[in-house]
């Protein structure tokens, strides 16, 4: 099965992460080993944030961390708020609910903003939560919910937040590199994106940006932190390096990839998810299909879509993987058994989604919808 799999397309991988990678980024993979704290190896990281920080669209400071997403957002937090501290958690899913988790777990107040799975944030709703609690230190808010297929007006969130001087620390873990997220115009004291989503990168890095006011959090910030301290990756990368040993090869995969996304250029590639999520909407509607997420705020990277009565959607998603060889997604929590997903971020074209759908019509009348 493996020897299969080296082929740059077997069937199509459609769920939120990992995604696709092209042949280009498998190649680069297959790299023999470097020494991580010889000249080959600085060279290459520097090249590889420079280029990150291009597409964050940020001049804040910049980080691979070896880890998969949830460890940047656990990054995040310990390195810039201590036990005790007043969080606002701004959370509409199953993401949003894992980053207030790890706020707590640290031992910080959690002052809950919850909207109907479903819902984006209400910016006026943050506001009214900054007004009514006092000595608020800082804001989580998940940028794309990828359990809902959701993406939250992070501008506006983000304006709400900065009108109150607060910290504001961001999940864009499937939205960063796919859907416009301008980190510095927005504000955005740390972002956290994660190598398997739209960097069509196998899974094993996150890369975190840091604002200066997220360095001054740092400086007073007494929760416990060892692996991810961000001081030790900011003395390491000024020599090059990272303060223990990378995931090299996948290092090497962001290179690549990171070279085909520049090509593209940024607004090509936001503008080709845009038509994609559109197709997907669209595609979906026209088999009588509903969606989960309220339209309005139906993200360009993840499509949910709701479940009719009667319908068997692990059967619908087995025929799809073994029939069509089409991998899509289930629903997370309490939201397994009322929506599938269909990821489609990062190496993906109008056209794969017309397979899916197409797919989707035939499947559809054999499992009860
Ligand atoms: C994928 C994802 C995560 C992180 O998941 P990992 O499995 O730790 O990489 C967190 N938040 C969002 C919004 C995600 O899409």
């Amino acid at each position: 099965m493996l020897k299969e799999r080296r082929v740059s397309k077997v069937g199509q991988l459609r769920v939120p992460g990992p995604t696709p990678c092209p042949p280009e980024v498998l190649q680069a993979m297959a790299c023999q080993m470097i020494n991580h704290r010889g000249p080959e190896f600085d060279k290459i990281l520097l090249d590889v944030t420079a280029k990150l920080k291009h597409l964050f669209q940020t001049k804040n400071d910049l980080y691979l961390l070896t880890c998969s997403g949830t460890g940047g957002l656990e990054a995040a937090i310990v390195n810039t708020l201590s036990p005790g501290d007043k969080v606002l958690c701004v959370t509409v899913g199953a993401f949003g609910d894992r980053f207030t988790r790890i706020v707590e777990v640290f031992g910080a107040e959690v002052i809950p903003v919850r909207a109907e799975w479903g819902k984006a944030a209400d910016p006026d709703e943050i506001r009214r939560a900054l007004q009514k609690a006092p000595g608020i230190k800082a804001v989580l808010v998940t940028h794309n919910e990828t359990s809902t297929g959701v993406t939250n007006d992070l501008a506006a969130i983000s304006a709400v937040v900065k009108e109150f001087d607060k910290l504001l620390l961001v999940d864009a873990i499937s939205s960063l590199g796919s859907i416009d997220l301008p980190v510095d115009k927005w504000r955005c004291d740390v972002t956290v994106t994660a190598s398997q989503k739209g960097w069509m990168v196998p899974p094993g890095m996150a890369m975190v940006s840091l604002s200066q006011e997220a360095w001054q959090a740092h400086a007073r910030a007494r929760m416990p932190r060892f692996n991810w301290d961000f001081a030790l990756a900011r003395k390491y990368l000024e020599i090059g390096q990272t303060p223990w040993t990378p995931a090299v090869s996948i290092v090497f995969a962001l290179s690549a990839a990171l070279d085909m996304m520049l090509k593209e250029g940024l607004s090509n590639i936001f503008a080709r998810h845009a038509r994609v999520g559109k197709a997907a909407r669209e595609g979906v509607k026209s088999l009588g299909l509903s969606l989960f997420a309220d339209e309005q705020y139906a993200s360009n990277t993840v499509t949910a879509v709701s479940v009719k009565d009667g319908m068997d959607v692990k059967a619908m998603l087995k025929m799809l993987r073994e029939e069509y060889q089409i991998v899509l997604a289930g629903g997370q929590q309490s939201l397994q058994g009322k929506i599938f997903r269909i990821g489609h971020l990062g190496l993906v074209t109008e056209d794969d989604i017309k397979e899916i759908i197409s797919a989707l019509r035939e499947v559809l009348p054999k499992v009860g919808a």
